[in-house]
């Protein structure tokens, strides 16, 4: 028997990535469209986005679960912006459920950042004992980043107050040195297995 996996993974959800949105030219105020999921060539789901301000846009769709009724869903998430370094701005959701600031979301019956669904990524399933990204997270902890390395890259932490400018500067040189180390044990850990992480396409 397979044994069971501890908890879904990501590559199992429906994800909405703020990042696509901006590289399809979507977010524009008062922009309104339907975003699908397409697997092997079929659809199969999609949304209904409206942009309503740079700030927010509203989400709706029907969720079906077996043996009940359609739900339609109908709310707003929070955009928010934060300047890149090689200038223009970087957008992001705050997740509907936790307020969290994240540059997915997953759908369960509503759309959720991945603490809240509970979700691993592949990787961490694949490689448990990767040393690498078991430090990253303590060492995002200490910059008080609760976020991962996939959805808040290094060079987008803010110095915690408080903390020293070398401190700070030599814990980010030390994070991007071992994320980039933590990326190509992923890698390896995810060829072996087979896996592909598949994207959202259109
Ligand atoms: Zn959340």
């Amino acid at each position: 028997m397979a044994r069971q996996r501890e908890k879904d993974s990501t590559s199992d959800y429906r994800t909405l990535n703020i990042s696509a949105l901006k590289c399809k030219n979507l977010l524009r105020s008062g922009a309104s469209f339907q975003w699908e999921w397409w697997r092997r060539g079929e659809k199969v789901a999609s949304i209904g986005i409206a942009i309503e301000s740079l700030h927010s846009m509203r989400l709706r769709y029907q969720s079906r679960s077996r043996g009940r009724e359609p739900t339609q869903h109908d709310y707003p998430v929070t955009i928010t912006w934060t300047p890149c370094h090689l200038g223009g701005e970087r957008p992001w959701l705050l997740c509907p459920c936790c307020g969290r600031r994240v540059a997915k979301l997953y759908s369960g019956s509503v759309f959720a950042c991945r603490y809240c669904l509970r979700l691993n990524y592949p990787c961490q399933q694949a490689s448990k004992r990767d040393r690498a990204l078991d430090r990253t997270w303590t060492l995002r902890r200490k910059l008080s980043c609760d976020d991962g390395p996939f959805d808040y890259p290094a060079e987008y932490i803010q110095r915690p107050k408080g903390m020293h400018r070398k401190t700070f500067a030599r814990r980010i040189e030390q994070l991007s040195r071992i994320e980039e180390q933590a990326m190509t044990n992923m890698v390896t850990a995810m060829q072996k297995l087979g896996i592909r992480i598949t994207g959202i396409s259109l």
